[in-house]
C-alpha cells in the first residue's frame, strides 16, 4: 500500500490543508497565545481544553487526549478511516490521487461516471430555466407558491419544472451533443417502442444530490391527478436510494450545530421546514429507512429524530426504521405531528417556532414503542396483550435499568401483566435480528493524567526531535539500551533517531500506524505544548530522562544485590559495586544540575 509516490501524494495533501480552517468548520475557536483553543468535539466540556496550533499543523486535547494532525482530525469528526480521510481532503482541495493500475474496465466506468455527472447538472439547470425562465415553468411557481415555496427557496434548493411535451429534454440534449444511450442510462428518458421519450413530464422537479452536493437524481411530483404523484430517478451508477438522504450536503453544518438530525419522509416536508428556518432536516426520499443512511447520519450525530408522517403509514414506516437504528447506539426520539398532518402542512400552518416545540417534545423511542404497541393491539384481550409484550420486548431489553425498570411499571399498570412475568420474558428474550453493525462516534473519556518533571522533559525532547530529528540521535545514544522512564517516549524518539540515520522525514502516517494513535496524541500533546524554549534545553532534558532511568536501575540493582546476599549467592558483590557505579553517576549528574542551577 505504501509508495513513494503515495506518500508524496500524502505530503502533498497535508501541505496543502490548512488544519486550523479544516477544524474552525467544525469546532468554534478562539486564538489565545501561539495556539487557538475551543470545547472539544471529542468529549463534552464546557471550558476548553482543546487547541490548534496550525503552523505545527496538530490539533491536541488536554481533556480526553485526542490528537493528531489534519486527517486525524477528519477521520475522528467525520467518523471515517484515516485513509478516507486523506481521500476526502484530496478532493476538496483538487489534488488528484496517484494513479493505481487501472483496468480498462475502470477507467471505462469512471469516464461513464463523471459523463453521467456533467448529463445530471445539465438536467438541473435545464428544469430550473423551465421553472423561472420560460412560460412552460407558470404552473409550476403556482404549485410552489401553494406551498409557500418562494423564490429564494426555489433558488437555494434549484428546484425545477418538467414541461408535458414528451421530448423537450431529449430534443435540447440531443443538440448539445449528449447521446441517446447515456440519457438512458441516466434514466432522464425512457424507451417506448423504439424511441425515447422524457421520463418526466409535467412536474416539479427537485435535484437529489449526494453528501458532498452532487446532483445524481431527480424527484419528481405530478401537478394534477396524474400517476405516479411521486416519481424518482430509476436507480442509475450514480443514483442508489439506500444511501441517499435528500438534503444531507446542504443539512449537515446545522446538524452539527444542533447535534440532532430530523428525519422527515418526503423532500418537501425537508423543504419546507428548511425554508421556515430548521435547517437539520434530511428526507429518506420516501422509503423505507436503510442501515446504510442510518450510518451516513451518525457520520454527523448520534442523534435522530424521527418525525415521519403521523398516518398509520407513516407510523409503521416509524416502527421499522427504529428497528435499524436500536441497535447502533444512536439516541433517538420520535416526533409525532398531531392531528394527522405531515411536518409540511403542520409548519406551514403553525409555524417554526410551533415545530421546534414539538420537537422538544419528542418522544423517547420507549414511550413511542408503548403508545404504537397500544394503539395497535386490542390490550383488553388476553392474546393482545401477549402481541404488545412481545412487540415491546426488543425495546426494553435494550433499555439501560432505570429505563427498563420504568416501562415494566407502566406496562404492568397498562396491561395488567403481573412485573415478575414480564421480566422473565425480557431475560429470555434473545435478539437474532439485526447485529450492532455502526456504531456512532464514541464519546471519549476525559482523562487526568498525572503529569511529571520527566514526562514533560520526554514532551520537550519529543518537540525538538520531530523539528530536529538529530535531537532523537543524541537521546537515544545517550540513553542507550536500556529502558526509557516512559515507554512511549522511547519507542517514538527510536522512531525518530530512525528517520534522522536513514534520512527519511518523520511521518504521521507511520506513527499512527505502527506506533499506534496514543504515539501520535503525544506527539500532538508535546508539539502544542507552549513552553518558554530557554527552560526546557535538550540537554537538560536529557539529564532528567538520565537521572530517572539511572535512579530505576539503581533501585533494581540494590534489591538484586541484597536478594543475592540473602539467598548466599557470591555474585552479590559484582552486584552491589554495579549499583555503587549506577549511584555515582547519580550523584555525578546531580551535581552537574546544580551547578547549572547556581550559573544561571
Ligand atoms: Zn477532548
Amino acid at each position: 500500500m505504501r509508495s513513494a509516490e503515495m506518500d508524496a501524494f500524502v505530503a502533498r495533501v497535508r501541505d496543502a490543508s490548512d488544519i486550523l480552517s479544516v477544524v474552525a468548520s467544525y469546532v468554534p475557536l478562539k486564538k489565545k497565545g501561539g495556539n487557538y483553543w475551543g470545547c472539544c468535539p471529542f468529549h463534552s466540556e464546557k471550558t476548553p481544553s482543546f487547541s490548534v496550533a496550525p503552523e505545527k499543523g496538530f490539533f491536541y486535547c488536554f481533556g480526553c487526549h485526542a490528537g493528531g494532525n489534519v486527517f486525524k482530525f477528519i477521520s475522528m469528526i467525520e467518523n471515517i478511516s484515516y485513509f478516507d480521510a486523506i481521500r476526502s481532503q484530496a478532493e476538496k482541495l483538487g489534488i488528484p490521487m496517484p494513479d493505481r493500475e487501472k483496468s480498462e474496465k475502470d477507467v471505462e466506468k469512471e469516464r461513464k461516471i463523471a459523463d453521467l455527472q456533467r448529463m445530471m447538472e445539465m438536467a438541473k439547470s435545464f428544469f430550473h430555466n423551465c421553472l423561472v425562465k420560460t412560460k412552460y415553468g407558470t404552473a409550476g411557481l403556482q404549485y410552489f407558491a401553494g406551498r409557500g415555496i418562494g423564490a429564494d427557496v426555489i433558488k437555494e434548493f434549484g428546484l425545477g419544472f418538467a414541461p408535458s411535451a414528451p421530448g423537450k429534454l431529449r430534443d435540447a440534449f440531443k443538440k448539445r451533443g449528449v447521446s441517446e444511450r447515456l440519457l438512458l442510462e441516466g434514466g432522464l428518458v425512457a424507451e417506448r417502442q423504439n424511441s425515447v421519450y422524457d421520463k418526466f413530464r409535467n412536474r416539479v422537479m427537485i435535484p437529489i444530490a449526494d453528501d458532498r452536493g452532487r446532483v445524481v437524481g431527480f424527484g419528481g411530483r405530478v401537478l394534477g391527478d396524474g400517476q405516479p404523484k411521486y416519481l424518482n430517478s430509476p436507480e442509475t451508477l450514480l443514483f442508489n436510494k439506500r444511501r441517499l438522504l435528500f438534503g444531507l450536503d446542504r443539512a449537515k453544518k446545522a446538524i452539527r450545530e444542533e447535534g440532532k438530525v430530523i428525519l422527515v419522509e418526503g423532500y418537501m416536508d425537508a423543504i419546507s421546514l428548511s425554508a421556515a428556518g430548521i435547517k437539520n432536516v434530511v428526507a429518506s426520499l420516501g422509503t423505507a429507512f436503510t442501515s446504510e443512511q442510518c450510518r451516513l447520519l451518525l457520520r454527523c450525530t448520534d442523534e435522530i429524530c424521527f418525525c415521519y408522517d403521523s398516518d398509520e403509514a407513516g407510523q409503521r414506516a416509524t416502527m421499522r426504521a427504529l428497528s435499524i437504528v436500536r441497535s447502533t447506539g444512536a439516541r433517538v426520539r420520535v416526533l409525532i405531528v398531531p392531528d394527522g398532518k405531515d411536518p409540511d402542512e403542520f409548519v406551514r400552518k403553525h409555524g417554526a417556532d410551533a415545530f421546534r416545540k414539538l420537537l422538544k417534545e419528542a418522544r423517547s423511542i420507549g414511550d413511542f414503542h408503548l403508545e404504537y404497541v397500544q394503539r395497535t393491539n386490542d390490550i383488553r384481550t388476553l392474546d393482545g396483550k401477549n402481541k404488545a409484550l412481545k412487540a415491546l420486548l426488543p425495546v426494553l431489553k435494550e433499555s439501560n435499568p432505570v429505563e427498563q425498570n420504568e416501562y415494566i411499571q407502566r406496562l404492568r399498570s397498562t396491561l395488567g401483566i403481573d412485573e415478575g412475568i414480564i421480566r422473565q420474558e425480557i431475560a429470555m428474550y434473545h435478539d437474532d435480528g439485526m447485529r450492532a453493525e455502526y456504531r456512532p462516534r464514541a464519546e471519549r473519556p476525559s482523562v487526568r493524567t498525572v503529569d511529571d518533571a520527566v514526562r514533560r522533559a520526554g514532551r520537550a525532547l519529543l518537540r525538538g526531535a520531530w523539528h530536529d530529528p538529530g535531537v532523537a540521535v543524541m537521546v537515544v545514544a545517550e540513553m542507550g539500551e536500556e529502558p526509557f522512564p516512559y515507554p512511549l517516549h522511547e519507542k517514538l524518539l527510536r522512531y525518530l533517531a530512525e528517520c534522522a540515520e536513514t534520512g527519511h522525514s518523520p511521518s504521521e502516517e507511520v506513527i499512527e500506524e505502527t506506533l499506534g494513535a496514543e504515539a501520535e496524541e503525544e506527539i500532538s500533546h508535546a508539539l502544542i505544548e507552549e513552553v518558554p524554549e530557554k527552560k526546557d534545553s535538550y540537554e537538560a532534558c536529557l539529564r532528567v530522562l538520565l537521572l530517572a532511568q539511572l535512579r530505576k536501575a539503581f533501585e533494581e540493582s540494590r534489591l538484586r544485590a541484597d536478594a543475592m546476599e540473602r539467598e548466599g549467592n557470591s555474585n552479590f558483590l559484582q552486584e552491589l559495586s554495579k549499583s555503587q557505579r549506577i549511584k555515582q553517576r547519580i550523584d555525578e549528574l546531580n551535581q552537574q544540575i546544580k551547578t547549572e542551577e547556581t550559573n544561571e
